[in-house]
């Protein structure tokens, strides 16, 4: 996917501050973060959105949850607690047309969401 940015940072060609990787994931802290810990988790094959798993790719999902809650202990968060949010299309606040786990912790976090 040439013209996606998430791509982009998985070949190397947007820099990005790197949290985690593997063959399969990647985990990077967000640019504009909206708590104290804030990274992005993605999968490295380009699926748009949540609206696009299926069967034949949902097998990632499993093992995202499994790093994002590797990452949220080695954070220190996992006592505290954090929040996983995926967004999804426009109403949703997606952005980025990859899709993306936000790890958000480190603060008290509003619930309900505005
Ligand atoms: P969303 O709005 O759910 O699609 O989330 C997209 C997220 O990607 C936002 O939180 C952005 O701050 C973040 N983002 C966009 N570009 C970059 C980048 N180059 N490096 C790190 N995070 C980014």
């Amino acid at each position: 996917m040439t013209d996606c940015i998430f791509c982009k940072i998985i070949n190397g060609e947007i820099p990005s501050d790197k949290v985690y990787e593997d063959d399969k994931i990647l985990a990077f802290n967000d640019v504009d973060p909206q708590s104290p810990t804030h990274i992005l988790v993605i999968p490295k094959e380009h699926i748009e959105s949540l609206n696009h798993l299926d069967e034949n790719n949902i097998d990632i999902i499993k093992e995202i949850y499994i790093k994002i809650k590797e990452i949220a202990k080695e954070q220190g968060l996992s006592d505290r607690g954090y929040r996983v949010v995926t967004n999804c299309g426009k109403e949703g606040g997606q952005t980025v047309g990859h899709l993306h786990f936000h790890l958000l912790g480190g603060r008290n976090l509003q619930w309900p969401p505005g």
